[in-house]
């Protein structure tokens, strides 16, 4: 595989996708899956989230699977914190680098987080600020969540979010992503929303995370590609969803990201056959739970080459 990628496809299965299906999957399968992804050539797993284990039983035991996830060579392994209180858990659980998602939309913030847009934007200062007595090195991304619409809002402003966007780089966040938590976002406002977001913050601008709700994820990852982004969410086998954004099933599913990137020619060091065979661990650890994606449907095309196993140019 090569060392040198162009873009990051960061997996959010084991926590977008966990998150949304009722039954647990158990700790010890949770923990082989994401080292087989790992293994595959995943660089970056959000592993899971430091929530209330009475909201989200799923995430109970996010601190066991950060402590065996960081002795993972070369993985870093994220978590989705809330609040304060949460980043203080994953920090304390030696979590590499922190996910703060603030909703733009007010109705999805409350359902979602309980406080509002504002009252989350001061949880992420407040955290940031904490980073700064640390005496290790925490990454911290902050997303909007809900940036491309919302199903109990409708419509989310562009300004609104862009606003937000500025206040959390200001905040003293590592980079700001936007993320389409409903399916709603379609690849002419995706383009325009991540460029404008690259207008506002500059290097600050992150990454991109999209369901596949309505069909239109990949088209959005392609149009997201053209505005400059460079990082990716996506969850094995479109495990996904949002419990509190109701319809809102399905993340991109990673193996087809990871094949689109690869046969377009951008390189994400990830051996794709490896990444297929994981799909293994969650059949073990969620037996009959649906799985979606094309190309472990239908196999790699004959003659193949991926991006990251064709010769340096
Ligand atoms: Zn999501």
């Amino acid at each position: 595989m090569a060392d040198q990628v162009d873009i990051i496809v960061s997996e959010v299965g084991p926590r977008d996708g966990l998150q949304s299906v009722a039954r647990i999957m158990p700790t010890a399968v949770k923990a082989r899956w994401i080292a087989a992804l790992a293994g595959a050539g995943l660089r970056e797993i959000e592993v899971g989230s430091f929530v209330s284990s009475k909201r989200l039983p799923q995430m109970a035991d996010t601190g066991e699977i950060v402590a065996a996830s960081v002795r993972i060579p070369g993985l870093l392994v994220q978590a989705l914190v809330p609040n304060r209180k949460g980043a203080e858990r994953a920090i304390a659980a030696g979590t590499h680098k922190l996910t703060i998602p603030v909703s733009a939309s007010r109705a999805h913030s409350a359902a979602n987080v309980g406080m509002s847009p504002e009252d989350a934007i001061d949880h992420v200062r407040e955290i940031c600020r904490l980073r700064a007595s640390l005496p290790a090195r925490l990454g911290i991304e902050a997303t909007v969540a809900t940036a491309f619409g919302c199903t109990m809002e409708g419509p989310v402003a562009e300004d609104w979010v862009m606003r937000i966007a500025r206040i959390l780089a200001e905040a003293g966040v590592d980079s700001v992503g936007l993320a389409d938590t409903t399916g709603y976002a379609n690849p002419a406002q995706v383009k325009r929303m991540f460029t404008r977001l690259r207008r506002e913050v500059g290097e600050f601008s992150g990454g991109a995370h999209f369901h596949n709700t309505r069909g239109q994820g990949l088209a959005n990852v392609v149009a997201a590609l053209d505005a400059g982004v460079t990082t990716f969410d996506s969850s094995q086998g479109g495990l996904g969803g949002c419990p509190y954004a109701p319809g809102a099933t399905g993340n991109i599913v990673t193996e087809d990201l990871v094949f689109l990137l690869e046969s377009m020619g951008l390189r994400t060091g990830i051996d794709i056959e490896r990444l297929i065979a994981a799909r293994a661990l969650i059949a073990e650890g969620l037996p009959g739970e649906p799985l979606y994606g094309q190309v472990a449907e239908a196999g790699l095309p004959k003659g193949f080459v991926p991006a990251s196993r064709r010769p340096a140019a």
